[in-house]
């Protein structure tokens, strides 16, 4: 996995990764009935476990699931199935004749890696694909001719494949085609099956796990042993392998195994009778125990880090690591919660809880997304949220809704359905279009460029990870512990759940998630005494709602996120429950920089957004909606398959310059559906105006560069708004990655002015956009139609070319009255040493005034001394006042002068004023031993520092005695 820090590019994956199983929580475990344990600070682990209702049980029929589990299975597997046929069923053939001894050709691509197909992980790819085509089969088709049509072709497609995949198992159990039929990488090094585990950095072990929960889901679905059998053998190799000394005391680089293990275990014990299963778990278990220990028993010399949660044990983290890649982070806490569900383990509980808040409170965005960076696909700092690079991979979306979903599980509490739910309708919904054939690997929460979904990635772990989980979304609906009976998730659906001696079925009818209207008929086939437990969502925050039973209120208070309704339940008792779906204005954590000054929308469990597309193509990015603007919500039948909008007026245009404009926000996930792509895009929209850059003569000039990404602004160079800092791109930047080198920018004015000093504001993003090497100006010479140099001011002046951060670079040179100024940069190195491109935020220039002069600055100097004190610390204190139309760097100089006027000490400060504002500047120095005859002398200059002074006084002397 390369973890190379990249660039500022934001479109889609480059990396890697991966996955998710939604069908294991319903496996039957034992619910360690009468235990109570404590974990954490604020849960109860009591009386056993919550499981889910498998979703082969449960039949989905409403009017927003149904249509996208048929266009997953009617398009989205099928383009998957022709994807994996090009791109890893080659490898699986390969691997088969080298199995059985015949001659064999290499894997494909890995040569190629990045160029279309060739991953170390692409045997996970098929197994994902098989798993969502194990649940598509598995589904109830409910008579639709398309649905079943389908599921046969799976059904045949499976039998292919299966047998190609028993094929390449080794007769020892191993399985990962890339050894058995050996690659070469692309530094031209060649592996074989001799190479075997050696190299856990890599992701065999990640691959068996994906295999080994394509199994268990394909016996699920269809009872066909074939895969089990695969994958017994394999997990006995593991486990023959793998473990305490003597055994090999290796980790996965990339965890993922340890669920798969978890979830075999479990089928075990149903198959061959309790405890068969147990060797498995116990794998998983020293697998996650081992992380961070005894590294220098590695026989293979893999040392994990940060990345890989692979630095100090597992039980020792109080926080997700920041460093850690998003998915293997999520998959690892997934693998420890479902060993907890089994052995009960207090210490893994009482890190789970940690883990989940830090991740949940601290990491997480509004849409469920984790994982802030593509740098490394890694978690990030604690609430550092960019919006525009948010990485927000769609897998570790996945992964973090499994994680809640089994923590549901452990702990009974609603707030982990609560973040289950924000995954599923915003950062994994946003995943696949509407017609089901593209996808997204990275999801920015905000952009100013049309960006396509792609239609596969060299690096597909996404896709396949999305079609199982939506072919097995049902599995998230009810669940069940004893004799309670769960609504977790509001989807229309039946199912029949068994409780007591009674088959109770449940039929649920909603219109959901457009609005909080459902209704639920509980049709026991023998009247029963059971509670019924509704999940009130997190997002129903006014405390609004209504539960009714046969029309009578019934008390809803909460428990845990649940209101529970006991009653003996007869045929044809209905319960009504009602969540008012408000639009709600989210406001960020005020820890979280960026989005200060912003607001999100969201209705019900959908995060909203604005996306050129509906508002005229206009830059939804520039958008002011104020905190009184009435907003209004409708539901538009004909737009992106049907959804409900937000509607309400915006301020657009540039600061100082606004028109009130009505605009149209919509669900995040049906964002970047219409034909050309989305155009801009912004979930945290500015609901206060953006700090303000006075106008100056490059606010209305015309703005042309040799090169600028096509996803980054030219025009933001001018748009007056003021940057926070050099990383500060939420108004837009200008930028040239990926080249390198000279480039420039220029501004054409309306007509000649007469200039004398320019400021730049850099952009870095500390990876691709580094602070320039160095930069100069040059104006059009009319006359000789040619560029020249800007010149000093005078002979003791030097041309001040900044290259700082987080503030304007300041540069003043002679006066040249000019049509043209042109910016050349040069780009600046990384901290590796590479040469990148170079930003800018702001870039202003300022007409001359030549009455640069006292007049337009009030300056005020007093002392701490009212004499020259011999031997004692003088400090000039100067405030200055910039009445001038635009910002002026000045420059405070306090000299000491002797007997005969010479200066003999001096001591200066440079401070840049921004128009109308005030700043102090402080200098002094030691007195000498003998003061007599001695001056100390105040003034203030123009400029940065001595050499880069015009001399340009603005203050008279001030001096002293
Ligand atoms: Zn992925």
């Amino acid at each position: 996995m390369n973890k190379k820090k990249i660039i500022s590019i934001i479109v889609s994956g480059m990396f890697l990764f991966s996955s998710i199983p939604f069908n294991v929580s319903a496996v039957g475990i034992d619910g360690g009935k009468n235990i109570s344990i404590t974990a954490g600070v604020n849960q109860t682990y009591s009386n056993g476990l919550i499981n889910y209702v498998p979703f082969q049980n449960v039949k989905i029929n409403d009017n927003f699931w149904s249509s996208r589990i048929k266009t997953n299975i009617v398009v989205s597997i099928p383009h998957g199935i022709d994807k994996v046929t090009q791109t890893t069923i080659p490898n699986f053939v390969e691997a088969g004749k080298a199995v059985r001894g015949e001659a064999h050709g290499e894997v494909i691509g890995l040569a190629d890696f990045g160029k279309g197909n060739g991953m170390v992980f692409q045997d996970s790819d098929l197994y994902k694909m098989m798993e969502a085509m194990s649940n598509a089969i598995a589904m109830d088709s409910q008579g639709d001719q398309e649905i079943i049509a389908k599921q046969a072709e799976f059904k045949a497609k499976l039998n292919e494949w299966i047998s190609l995949v028993e094929a390449a198992q080794e007769k020892d159990g191993y399985l990962d085609t890339l050894y058995s039929a050996g690659y070469s990488d692309n530094q031209g090094n060649k592996f074989t099956i001799k190479d075997r585990f050696t190299n856990f950095s890599n992701h065999e072990l990640y691959c068996m796990g994906h295999f080994i929960e394509c199994a268990v889901a394909n016996y699920r679905a269809t009872g066909d042993k074939r895969l089990y059998n695969v994958a017994i053998k394999l997990a006995d190799l593991l486990d023959n392998t793998f473990g305490p000394s003597p055994k090999r005391t290796e980790v996965p680089g990339h965890p993922e195994v340890e669920k798969a293990l978890v979830y075999l275990s479990q089928l075990t014990d149903e198959i061959s009778g309790k405890g068969t299963g147990d060797k498995y778990w116990k794998l998983a278990k020293f697998f996650i125990d081992e992380r961070g220990k005894d590294k220098d028993k590695r026989t293979s010399g893999y040392n994990g880090d940060e990345y890989s949660i692979d630095v100090q044990p597992v039980t020792d983290l109080t926080k997700a690591p920041d460093g850690a890649h998003a998915v293997r982070a999520a998959f690892l806490f997934t693998g420890m919660a479902d060993v907890a569900k089994i052995n009960k383990d207090q210490s893994y509980l009482s890190v789970l809880d940690k883990l989940w808040d830090n991740l949940t409170n601290a990491k997480m965005y509004v849409t469920g997304g984790i994982g802030n960076t593509g740098s490394g696909e890694a978690l990030g700092k604690d609430y550092d949220h960019p919006n525009q690079t948010s990485y927000l991979e769609t897998c570790a979306s996945l992964a973090n809704g499994q994680f809640n979903k089994e923590m549901n599980s452990i702990y009974g509490d609603g707030e982990y359905v609560d973040i289950l739910e924000k995954t599923l309708y915003n950062g994994t919904l946003v995943g696949v279009n509407l017609k089901g054939d593209e996808f997204t690997y990275s999801n920015p929460l905000q952009t100013s460029v049309s960006s396509r979904r792609s239609d596969w990635f060299s690096c597909a772990c996404c896709p396949p990870n999305l079609m199982r989980t939506i072919a097995s979304i049902g599995g998230n609906i009810y669940a069940q512990k004893d004799d309670n009976v769960y609504v977790n998730l509001y989807i229309g659906s039946e199912t029949t759940i068994d409780v007591k001696a009674s088959k109770v079925k449940i039929k649920q009818t909603s219109n959901y998630p457009w609005d909080g209207n459902i209704t639920l008929s509980i049709d026991p086939t023998a009247a029963a005494s059971f509670p019924v437990k509704l999940r009130i969502p997190g997002w129903e925050t006014a405390g609004n709602y209504t539960v009714k039973v046969n029309g009578q209120d019934v008390d809803k208070t909460l428990d845990k996120g649940y209101v529970t309704i006991n009653r003996i339940w007869k045929a044809g008792d209905k319960v009504t429950l009602n969540l008012p779906m408000d639009i709600q204005r989210i406001k960020a954590d005020s820890r979280v920089a960026v989005d200060e000054g912003r607001v999100a929308f969201q209705r019900g469990p959908l995060v909203y957004c604005l996306e050129g597309t509906e508002n005229n193509n206009i830059d939804v990015n520039n958008y002011v909606i104020k905190k009184d603007v009435k907003l209004t919500s409708e539901y538009k039948p004909d737009l992106l398959n049907g959804v409900t909008v937000i509607k309400g007026t915006a301020q657009a245009g540039k600061p100082n310059d606004y028109k009130t404009t009505d605009f149209t926000a919509i669900p995040y996930y049906a964002w970047n559906n219409v034909k050309d792509g989305g155009t801009s895009m912004v979930v945290w929209v500015m609901d206060t105006e953006p700090p303000y850059v006075a106008p100056t003569i490059a606010s209305k000039a015309k703005a042309s560069t040799s090169y600028c990404s096509s996803w980054e602004h030219l025009d933001a160079i001018n748009n007056q708004c003021e940057p926070k800092d050099s990383h500060d791109r939420s108004n837009n930047v200008y930028g040239n990655w990926d080249k390198h080198g000279k480039q420039w920018v220029q501004y054409d004015f309306d007509k000649a002015y007469t200039i004398s000093s320019s400021d730049v504001y850099w952009f870095t993003d500390d990876g691709g956009i580094q602070l320039p090497s160095k930069w100069n100006l040059q104006y059009f010479d009319a006359a000789t139609s040619t560029w020249k140099d800007v010149e000093p001011v005078n002979q003791y002046h030097q041309l001040k070319y900044g290259v700082e951060p987080d503030k304007y670079n300041t540069c003043e040179f002679k006066t040249v009255t000019t049509t043209k100024l042109r910016l050349n940069v040069w780009a600046g190195k990384d901290q590796g040493g590479t040469e990148q491109s170079s930003g800018i935020i702001q870039w202003k220039v300022n007409e001359h005034s030549s009455d640069v002069s006292i007049d337009n600055f009030v300056v005020n100097s007093t002392f701490n001394l009212t004499s020259l004190q011999p031997g004692k610390i003088l400090d000039a204190k100067t405030t200055v006042t910039n009445n001038k139309g635009f910002t002026k760097s000045v420059l405070a100089i306090v000299g000491l002068y002797d007997g005969n006027d010479k200066m003999v000490n001096v001591s200066f400060i440079s401070k840049i004023i921004s128009a109308g504002a005030t700043e102090s500047l402080d200098a002094g120095f030691k007195l000498p031993s003998d003061t007599t005859n001695y001056k100390v002398k105040v003034f203030v200059w123009d400029g940065t520092d001595l050499s880069s002074s015009a001399m340009q006084p603005i203050s008279n002397m001030v001096t002293l005695p």
